[in-house]
C-alpha cells in the first residue's frame, strides 16, 4: 500500500479493539508519521522515524505494536525506552488509552524514585515503558525478563544521547533477542544515532 493513499486508519491492518478506540477518541486521519510507519511495523519491519513531539509519533509505534500482541503471552513483548520519567509516563497513559478493549492488559512506567516490590509483583503481561537506568537495574535483578521481547521502541533518542543515556541503550539492546523489531524515534539524527541505528535495525 503506498502510504499517500492512507486516508482513514482502517485502510491499515489494525487489530478490532484498536481501531474502536480511534473510533471512540475520534482520530479520523492517520497523520503522516501514522501513515508511513503503521503499515512497517505491522510486518514486523524496523522503523528508523526523524519525529518531533505533535506528529503522533506515539499512536505510530504504539498502534502497530499493540496490535500485533499476543495476550496469552505473559511476559513483556514490546519495551519503551524513554529519556526522562515525564515523556514515560505521558507514553504509558497513550498506550493504555488505546489498548483500552484489550483485556488483561496492562502498561508499566518503570522510572527513577519508585519502590521496586510494586513493580515486581505487577511485571506480568505488561508493555514496560521506562528510562533507561530503570529498565537496566530491573534487567540486572532479574525481574524484568526480555528472552520473549519482539519489539523495542527507542523514543526521543536523541535525547537519551544527550541526557548521557546510550552505554544504557546499548547494553539494553544487547541483552534483547537478535531478531526483535526495532523503532527508533528521534526529532535530529546525529552521528551516534546514525550508528545505533546501522549497526542494531535489521531492516
Ligand atoms: P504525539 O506526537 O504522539 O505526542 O501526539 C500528539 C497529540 O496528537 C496527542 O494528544 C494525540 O492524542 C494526538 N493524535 C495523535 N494521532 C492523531 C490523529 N491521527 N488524529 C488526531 N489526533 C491525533
Amino acid at each position: 500500500m503506498k502510504t499517500d493513499t492512507v486516508t482513514a486508519f482502517n485502510q491499515l491492518a489494525l487489530a478490532k479493539p484498536l481501531l474502536t478506540v480511534l473510533d471512540e477518541v475520534g482520530y479520523e486521519t492517520p497523520s503522516p508519521i501514522q501513515a508511513q510507519t503503521i503499515p512497517l511495523l505491522l510486518e514486523g519491519k524496523d522503523v528508523l522515524g526523524q519525529a518531533q513531539t505533535g506528529t503522533g509519533k506515539t499512536a505510530a509505534f504504539a498502534l502497530p505494536l499493540l496490535s500485533r500482541l499476543d495476550l496469552k503471552q505473559k511476559d513483556p513483548q514490546v519495551l519503551v525506552l524513554a529519556p526522562t520519567r515525564e515523556l514515560a509516563i505521558q507514553v504509558a497513559e497513550a498506550f493504555q488509552k488505546y489498548a483500552s478493549h484489550m483485556h488483561g492488559f496492562h502498561v508499566l512506567p518503570v522510572y527513577g524514585a519508585q519502590d521496586y516490590r510494586g513493580q515486581i509483583r505487577a511485571l506480568q503481561r505488561v508493555v514496560p515503558v521506562g528510562t533507561p537506568g530503570r529498565v537496566m537495574d530491573h534487567m540486572r535483578r532479574g525481574t524484568l525478563k526480555l528472552d520473549k521481547l519482539s519489539a523495542l521502541v527507542l523514543d526521543e533518542a536523541d535525547e537519551m544521547l544527550r541526557m548521557g543515556f546510550i552505554d544504557d541503550v546499548e547494553w539494553i539492546l544487547e541483552q534483547t533477542p537478535a531478531h526483535r523489531q526495532i523503532a527508533l524515534f528521534s526529532a535530529t539524527m546525529p552521528q551516534q544515532i546514525r550508528r545505533i541505528a546501522n549497526q542494531y535495525l535489521n531492516e
